[in-house]
């Protein structure tokens, strides 16, 4: 693609940039504010959503139907029409032609622009043809002036904020900002070159590129501007990934300077074994290979004096719990403790009886014991607990975030397990790691996630994190068979549900999900409760859903559990971490408007014993079939494959990476330019280069994260 490298600044660039002076300026300036366009570089990288061609005038003669132009042209006539409608109709001439100008609503400055024998620049839409041009609306203004050599960009904007004094304020920025190269001699990235005028081949500069993206030339193909692929683009792209890789790969050297406690596990005094091969002893099955490798990934993490910082996946029902014990088991064997927190009291509640069912009989001997901090508490009990973490008398602590509230003092934290941890907040985890470092030493952390992260998240948002991965599921299980059945068939379901509750199984059904509204979608589970009640006389069937007590949360669940309740009909409470292995089948209302790594949970929750599971995806249908049919095409993923990394990669094409990241990361600090889908190869690029940078060239690096990031990489670390 050869491109002229025509790049400078439109005239205005030497015009002052905007005043603050008047009101109107401060209501701009808050709105810029707003917008998070506080600094020069933040103007200069908000780039324009389109642009429109003032480049040049198009004869009337040549202009075709729907098509957006500027023509120039003298007012011949010009009147206020009252019927049908009150309206002011305008006809102009150039020398080609003639158009008719329509405006339903307009001022008195209007209709005196638009005197007869104005002479006017006007942009619109044309329509119609040789016999009768018409614009509805169009933009106009006095002829004169030089037309502009580049396209004019229309940015993203709010209220309060006119384009012309956004313009104005990025064309300032633009000529103030320093732009020069925070490149490293000879990095170059992996992106088309361009043609500069005397014919060689070279890059685009950031300055350059930012400057052609606001104002390009009109021989640009815009297509290259709206699918991002344009040199121009690639560059940013380049340089904002750069970014990323330099702030976590920071983040994660400055960690590596910290000191953390060292957990080698050593025979007893008495001759007893370690905690962790008591723990193996009595589980009643074997590791399976992927766990016993993690389990020693975090092995050699606790041996060391740094804090480990590990993330680690596994598809549901991988089995990471008992990998998260044995971890725990490493720290309290040397006499520290753990903390062990979950995002639903739900799961913290499993996970406690969990413990206390592995561990509690290892710890006594000790003299030391389990605790549990959620938010719910009595007052007696939660003083208690409280005691029991202060004096170190509690080796391990489950809960929910209610474990690091300010009250809660540990005596000696080593290791912090974060089950699900994309379901907590970036500034829970910053809190986490203020709170628990202390006396210089700051505690180890392991997250754990069931939603599979693609390798390109890994590699960019998850940079800062080491990576353990169990790629295998214990053995003897079935693979759930996945079936998608329309909504009208719903009663072939139930009759279905009636045969595996009659068969000794257990039956999962989550209700729809109704974005934004806790109320109907409780009203949704609640008439499904009634209706499945109703059609299967003489089985349990409970519900759940969010806004129940605790209490009655816990009585359910309990329910459920011990094998008395046959159904249980729930929102999508359920939706992480629940383990009840006898269940066997899984219904899913209006699957369609789950996300694929979501419904892939949800289906995670059977298939957890040795019995034949299944799922079904019931999706709505309506009458023309079309709404079915497009939902039916991107659940077929799910019938197709029980591979959560698959189905999270398909995920990311359709829906982008927030929904991995959750909450790892504010919306301001997610990427704005690079495409994890598409520019791989500059996330390569910038992983390698990143390193050598730190090292060689610090001062770039510093300079280059304070550009694109300014007081967001703080977020990075969390
Ligand atoms: P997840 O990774 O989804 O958190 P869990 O830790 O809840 O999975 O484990 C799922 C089920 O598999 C639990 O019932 C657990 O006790 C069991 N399990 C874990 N590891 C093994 C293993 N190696 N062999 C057999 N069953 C296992
Ligand atoms: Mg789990």
């Amino acid at each position: 693609m050869p491109l002229a490298a025509k790049v400078a600044l439109p005239i205005a660039a030497r015009t002052a940039a905007p005043a603050a002076a008047k009101g109107g300026a401060s209501v701009a300036q808050k709105a810029l504010q707003k917008l998070g366009l506080q600094r020069d570089i933040d103007l200069a990288l908000h780039l324009p959503l389109r642009y429109e061609d003032e480049t040049r005038i198009t004869p009337l003669a040549n202009a075709r139907d729907g098509q957006m132009v500027q023509i120039e042209a003298t007012v011949t006539a010009s009147e206020v029409q009252l019927r049908p409608r009150r309206q002011l109709l305008v006809r102009v001439e150039d020398d080609t032609g003639s158009c008719e100008l329509r405006f339903f609503s307009f001022y008195p400055s209007h209709q005196k622009t638009l005197a007869v024998g104005a002479r006017l620049r006007i942009r619109g839409e044309v329509k119609g043809g040789f016999w009768g041009r018409q614009m509805l609306h169009p933009a106009f203004r006095l002829a004169g002036g030089e037309l502009p050599a580049a396209l004019t960009p229309v940015y993203p904007t709010t209220a309060g904020l006119p384009q012309p004094y956004l313009r104005r304020a990025v064309v300032g920025a633009l000529t103030r900002v320093d732009l020069s190269d925070t490149l490293p001699p000879g990095a170059e990235p992996p992106v088309t070159r361009i043609y500069s005028q005397n014919g060689l081949q070279r890059l685009f500069s950031l300055r350059e590129a930012l400057i052609f993206l606001h104002h390009p030339t009109p021989d640009v193909a815009l297509s290259t501007l709206e699918d991002h692929s344009h040199p121009a683009w690639q560059r940013l792209k380049a340089e904002e990934l750069l970014a990323q890789q330099l702030s976590q790969q920071q983040s994660r050297r400055e960690r590596d300077r910290l000191r953390a406690p060292v957990l080698r596990p050593a025979r007893a005094d008495d001759g007893a074994l370690p905690l962790h091969e008591q723990l193996m002893a009595v589980l009643p099955f074997d590791l399976t290979a992927a766990q016993r490798r993690v389990g020693e990934e975090i092995a050699a993490d606790l041996a060391r004096p740094v804090p480990m910082h590990r993330l680690l996946q596994g598809d549901v029902g991988s089995g990471k719990t008992v990998v998260a014990a044995l971890a725990a088991c490493l720290a309290m064997d040397a006499g520290w403790q753990c903390a062990l927190m979950a995002p639903t009291e739900i799961l913290a509640e499993q996970h406690f009886a969990k413990m206390i069912g592995w561990l509690e009989p290892l710890l006594a001997a000790r003299g030391r014991r389990v605790a549990w901090l959620v938010g719910g508490q009595k007052k007696k009990e939660r003083t208690a607990m409280l005691a029991l973490v202060a004096s170190g008398e509690a080796a391990l602590v489950v809960g929910t975030h209610a474990v690091i509230q300010e009250q809660v003092q540990f005596k000696n934290l080593a290791l912090a397990i974060i089950d699900e941890q994309h379901r907590f907040g970036v500034a829970q985890r910053l809190a986490l790691r203020q709170k628990l470092s202390h006396q210089g030493m700051e505690p180890h952390m392991l997250m754990m996630s069931a939603t599979p992260i693609p390798r390109t998240l890994a590699m960019s948002y998850y940079a800062d994190l080491d990576v353990s991965v169990i790629d295998e599921l214990p053995p003897g299980r079935t693979p759930i068979v996945t079936k998608l059945i329309a909504d009208s068939r719903k009663d072939e379901v139930i009759a279905r549900i009636g045969a595996q509750v009659a068969a000794g199984r257990q039956v999962y059904w989550v209700c729809p999900l109704i974005e934004e509204s806790e109320a109907l979608d409780l009203s949704n589970a609640t008439a499904t409760h009634a209706d499945l009640s109703e059609a299967l006389p003489g089985v349990m069937v409970g519900l759940l859903h969010s806004r129940m007590p605790t209490a009655e949360k816990k009585a359910v669940m309990a329910l459920f559990t011990s094998g008395q309740m046959g159904v249980l009909v729930s929102t999508t409470v359920i939706e992480v971490g629940v383990d009840v292995p006898n269940a066997s089948l899984m219904v899913i209302e209006h699957a369609e408007r789950f996300g694929l790594s979501q419904l892939h949970q949800l289906r995670g929750r059977v298939g957890r014993g040795a019995a034949a599971s299944a799922c079904v995806l019931l999706y709505a249908t309506n009458d023309s079939g079309r709404v079915g049919e497009t939902a039916k095409e991107r659940l077929r993923a799910m019938a197709e494959t029980n591979d959560g990394f698959e189905i999270a990669r398909r995920d990311l094409e359709i829906r982008g990476p927030g929904e991995f990241l959750g909450a790892r990361q504010s919306g301001d600090a997610l990427l704005r330019f690079a495409d994890l889908a598409t520019d791989t190869h500059l996330l390569e690029w910038a992983r390698e280069l990143a390193p050598q940078m730190l090292d060689r060239y610090p001062d770039l690096a510093t300079r280059h994260v304070a550009r694109w990031l300014g007081g967001k990489s703080d977020y990075l670390k969390a």
